[in-house]
């Protein structure tokens, strides 16, 4: 097939804007492609030469592609960077330069008068070679492979090519589009639309759904199943922030889960061999060694593919960090550092297959039960905390819980029979319940410390969190608001221990009114500093229990010690209860307000 033949429907994509017409080019385009060839014409439609898990991207650096056009064209780069500033695309360049190429001498008059043309397969083998060319003298090689294609190629092809080797071939068809093509031409009923719709899901491969569908008939589609190393496209939620509304939808009961605040990963296993892609199906495995470790000792089939959340967590005080924090994992260097000082929980929440067994579409309560068989549970894997929800209150008091201990809210999923997991949809099936606000808290408070909790690792033999409280004025007692944990210096942590023990008492102080169980209690007396990120209603901190919501009290989310002891303070001039209240609505005002 020459490449001519597809530039020639790019032009005609890209002139049009209406699905429907880019929808028959693809149509009339894929009934001339022979199946040979079918799948990488797909790859290159896409601007691409490999489904986008592989990892391997053409994207030559402009510098480079400009040096092989000016051997191609004759043009110097500083006349082709000039074009380019002119003209703002590296393709219109490609194809004036190659319009005015002049011939300069009679050996190359005459291999371009009886120039073959280019075909598809050697485009795209170029290409390659290019994208996976590196080492020493790589640079070199990349800019001879372009420009040798590009001596061959015509003005038109030209711009493509070029547009295409910096990454910046945009017709702008979007997968849908390919998947209504490849039905059109190769099947026609909605079924079957269907079924080359779940084949792409399960596979996250255009191109190898076209080469099936092209080689066998829908036939082929049927043998398209999960593949470990290749990731299946995740199922997505809906969203609603009506607690009503969602036990509606989902039929009165269902399940709910913790809906924690991290980076979603969705982990292949097979023997030792672990492979880790994203929700945008990208290898990230590299970020994650400690997660691959998880997955290789916490999983006992020998293959399967599941899904969770990898969270940030303080191992001193179990809570969860902000999702930002995650971000120190994603680096290129210094992983095994950012590994210790960042370390994480992973939460599983779903399994796609297990040691030959396709789990797709088994319905949510299967997978579950599944999942709970092959997970081996310790303190850093962990099955997503859930429960079955049958009325709104129960709703309501789960979805606190969760955001009290730094998650973002719930996701609530069905328990039906129909409820698979739906590759690559966002349905109803799973629909989330999120705090729809996010502010900050702008001043800080001050604490006093009523009790703490035991170090673990490097803080062992200091506190690992201090149990803090508000002063409550009108009934003189302290009520617990948060557990801080994070802001504490090496040397805070060396002498806190001796700045408390004068206040140690065997059980709470009888003007401390608190629900959790602390390893150490205190006299309330010394005061601190903390700055926190917002306030969020709490079912475990007895601060303004019930005085917002009956059964619930306010709690800081995300709490830091800033630093400052607050000697000159005494515990009644801590913050008080009454305080908190007025900055929880003072939030809720600042949020009505945008
Ligand atoms: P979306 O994924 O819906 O496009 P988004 O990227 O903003 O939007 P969220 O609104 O955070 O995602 O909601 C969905 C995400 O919630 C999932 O992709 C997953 O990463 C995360 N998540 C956390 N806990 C769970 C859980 N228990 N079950 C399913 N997803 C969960």
């Amino acid at each position: 097939m020459l490449y001519n033949e597809i530039v020639d429907v790019y032009e005609k994509i890209e002139a049009t804007t209406k699905r429907l017409e880019m929808t028959d080019l693809l149509v009339n385009l894929l009934r001339k492609t022979p199946k040979e060839v079918i799948d990488k014409v797909i790859y290159l439609t896409q601007g691409k030469l490999y489904p986008d898990y592989y990892g391997v991207e053409i994207g030559l650096a402009e510098r480079l592609a400009l040096r092989a056009l000016s051997e191609a064209s004759g043009m110097t780069v500083s006349e082709l960077e000039n074009k380019l500033s002119e003209m703002g695309d590296i393709g219109l360049v490609t194809e004036y330069s190659l319009q005015r190429r002049k011939v300069k001498t009679l050996t190359e008059f005459l291999s371009s008068s009886k120039k073959t043309q280019l075909t598809v397969l050697e485009v795209y083998n170029t290409l390659d070679e290019i994208a996976k060319t590196s080492g020493e003298g790589a640079q070199d090689k990349k800019i001879r492979l372009l420009a040798g294609l590009l001596k061959k190629a015509t003005p038109r092809e030209g711009k493509y090519i070029m547009r295409t080797v910096t990454g910046r071939l945009r017709l702008g068809i979007a997968d849908m589009t390919i998947l209504d093509a490849l039905a059109i031409t190769f099947a026609q009923s909605k079924e079957a639309r269907a079924k080359i719709e779940k084949a792409y899901n399960v596979s996250n491969d255009l191109g190898e759904v076209a080469r099936r569908l092209a080689e066998e008939g829908l036939s082929g589609i049927d043998k398209i199943k999960i593949v470990i190393g290749r990731p299946i496209r995740p199922m997505l939620a809906e969203r609603l922030s009506d607690a009503r509304e969602i036990m509606e939808k989902l039929g009165g009961k269902f399940a709910a889960e913790y809906k924690y605040d991290g980076e979603r990963i969705q982990a292949h296993k097979s023997g030792g061999n672990v492979i880790l892609f994203s929700r945008r199906s990208e290898n990230i495995t590299h970020h994650y060694p400690d997660v691959c470790e998880l997955i290789r000792s916490g999983l006992k089939a020998k293959e399967a593919v599941v899904e969770g959340e990898v969270v940030a967590v303080n191992t001193q005080t179990g809570e969860f960090l902000p999702f930002q924090e995650l971000m120190h994992r994603r680096r290129k260097y210094g992983i095994e550092e950012a590994m210790e000082k960042y370390p994480v929980t992973l939460f599983l929440f779903d399994v796609l297959y297990v040691d030959g067994e396709e789990m797709l579409d088994k319905p949510y309560l299967e997978r579950r039960r599944k999942l709970e068989e092959i997970v081996i549970e310790g303190e850093r894997v962990k099955m997503a905390t859930s429960k079955i929800i049958k009325d709104v209150e129960e709703l309501e008091k789960f979805f606190m819980e969760a955001v009290e201990i730094g998650c973002e809210g719930l996701v609530c999923k069905s328990i039906t029979s129909e409820s698979i997991y739906q590759a690559g949809a966002r349905g109803w099936l799973w629909i989330k319940y999120k705090r729809d606000y996010k502010s900050e808290m702008i001043d800080t408070v001050d604490l006093v410390v009523v009790g703490g909790f035991w170090g673990k690792g490097k803080r062992a033999g200091s506190y690992g969190a201090l149990l803090m409280a508000a002063y409550d004025d009108e009934t003189d007692t302290f009520k617990t608001v948060c557990k801080v944990g994070t802001g504490f210096t090496d040397e805070d942590l060396e002498k806190l221990p001796s700045i408390l023990e004068p206040y140690r008492i065997p059980h709470p102080h009888a003007r401390v009114d608190a629900k959790l169980e602390a390893d150490v209690w205190f006299t309330p007396a010394i005061v601190l500093e903390i700055l926190g990120a917002e306030i969020t209603l709490s079912p475990i901190h007895t601060c303004a229990l019930n005085k917002i919501r009956e059964g619930a009290g306010l709690a800081i989310r995300f709490p830091r010690f800033t630093g400052k002891y607050r000697t000159d303070k005494k515990p009644e001039d801590a913050t008080t209860v009454r305080e908190i209240i007025e900055m929880y609505k003072m939030q809720l005002k600042k949020i009505e307000e945008r």
